[in-house]
């Protein structure tokens, strides 16, 4: 058995990647790894946010499934997940998590060995979390909350601005991620140098690419000037702020595109580090390495931002790339469409485990491969409630409702959406998912396959509205995801 090291960078969209064609070198190094590589060119996430996405990997199943979605954000503890199994087999099992929900509180924890928080603020030291912390000048963030308040008309704004500041200042996973990610990074090569009792499985959450933006030197002013005022001028919840209050126009948007992709490079550049570490140390033909991400971005496609709404490609195709240890489908690009949670198959095909495989995780080795990529938003109560927070009077647009998104080898789409609407694409032609039509096209996925997907995975479609009236969100009600 070999080492297996999954590194999961949160919110790393593959459209943001000119590995897979995006218009800026935010890849170098990773185009360099997938000559030796398999590179997953289809691959998508189970939902547009942390919980349910990081749960369909570590169980195999899909969020009807695993029933974690919205405020379910437990796994339950009798659950069978991928750490437990790879323990079963005689792996040293290892977890790093630079998210706080995906953590020991939430279960995610389950069958490590041993599960290193990086996200708490006692694993960053003082110079640390100062260096994670706005630090602007109080007379402009003052400033700044005086002149919104005049905009919404609302008195009390600087108030719940300044109680906000304080609050994101405590959340070093958002605002501290650099220290966090090479802290894990650190971590990972101190667990590979030591002794352990069988090969290596690790697991690592890497915040890097989630809001806030703020990449360290010398990638920060790559794409953006060092001195751009929406650097330090937004936080983790921008796009519930943009939702409920229509805070960024394109232009800035577009900024904080950049400043996004400005993180990639530099997670770019930490994967090479490892990959270095790797080759010196003699352990890289042996070793599995998984780069791949639990969801994308938005930047304001289909008048999204951030992530957690709607099942858009977006959202939920995320990079995928395996390097198999002894030179196995070296520089390959695979076409065909896979998931997140068809890791766990793959696993255990790894390690030739002699556990059952989820019916619906399929591995990556197997012969015969899926014909079917399925997403799904269950819940969206709780953004609602925190778009609710920001501004008690925002109406929900057509995208905040559950949905569920289904694409075929033939890369043909549908979105079908809780109020029984249905939108289908043809990716083929229309990759940016911009021209929906009523009617399946060609080849297409027709609405009693979507209904009959949706109702073996135990989907059950709810009326919009209806959640909404149950949501009971105070301030903030969104954690970062
Ligand atoms: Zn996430």
């Amino acid at each position: 058995m070999n080492p297996i090291l999954i590194l999961l960078f949160d919110t790393l969209g593959a459209g943001h990647m000119d590995l897979y064609g995006y218009r800026r070198p935010t890849t170098p190094f990773l185009r360099r790894l997938a000559e030796e590589a398999t590179t997953y060119e289809r691959c998508f996430s189970s939902s547009p946010w942390t919980v349910p996405s990081h749960a369909s990997l570590f169980t195999g199943l899909y969020p009807s499934q695993h029933g974690l979605d919205g405020r379910n954000v437990t796994l339950p503890e009798w659950q069978t997940t991928l750490p437990r199994v790879m323990r079963e087999c005689g792996y040293a099992t290892v977890g790093m998590s630079c998210n706080e929900f995906i953590s020991v509180g939430s279960g995610f924890e389950r069958g490590f060995d041993r599960f290193y928080e990086a996200w708490r603020p006692e694993a960053l030291g003082p110079s640390e979390l100062l260096a994670g912390l706005d630090r602007r000048p109080a007379g402009r963030w003052i400033a700044e909350a005086v002149r919104e308040a005049v905009r919404r008309r609302s008195p009390s704004f600087p108030i719940r601005y300044g109680l906000e500041r304080r609050r994101t200042r405590l959340h070093p996973v958002t605002d501290c991620a650099t220290p966090s990610t090479r802290n894990v990074l650190t971590a990972i090569r101190e667990v590979l140098s030591a002794p352990s009792a069988g090969p290596v499985f690790l697991f690592a959450n890497l915040m890097q690419t989630h809001a806030r933006f703020g990449a360290p030197e010398p990638f920060a002013g790559t794409f953006v000037p060092r001195s751009h005022p929406l650097r330090g001028g937004h936080d983790a919840w921008f796009g519930v702020e943009h939702h409920a209050n229509g805070r960024f126009d394109a232009d800035a948007l577009e900024v904080l595109a950049a400043l996004y992709d400005e993180e990639i490079l530099f997670i770019d550049a930490c994967v090479r580090d490892l990959v270095g570490f790797l080759k010196e140390r003699r352990l890289w033909d042996a070793t599995t390495l998984i780069i791949t991400s639990d969801h994308g971005e938005c930047f304001g496609e289909h008048g999204l931002v951030e992530h957690a709404f709607g099942v858009y490609n977006t959202n939920i195709h995320i990079p995928l790339l395996v390097k198999y240890p002894g030179g196995l489908k070296r520089g390959e690009r695979d076409d065909g469409i896979c998931q997140l949670q068809d890791l766990y198959a793959t696993c255990l095909d790894l390690a030739e485990a002699p556990f059952p495989r989820p019916r619906h995780s399929t591995s990556l080795l197997a012969t015969e491969r899926r014909k079917l990529a399925v997403a799904q938003v269950l819940d969206v109560g709780f953004r609602i409630a925190a778009c609710r927070s920001r501004n008690p009077g925002w109406v929900p647009p057509p995208f905040a409702q559950p949905c569920h998104g289904i694409v075929n080898r033939q890369l043909r789409k549908v979105i079908a959406w809780g109020d029984g609407s249905f939108n289908h694409y043809d990716l083929t032609t229309d990759p940016g998912e911009e021209r929906p039509a009523v009617a399946p096209p060609q080849g297409g996925i027709g609405q009693d396959v979507a209904e009959a997907v949706a109702d073996s995975l135990g989907y059950a479609p709810v009326v919009p509205g209806a959640e909404i009236l149950a949501v009971s969100g105070g301030p903030g009600g969104a954690g970062p995801a």
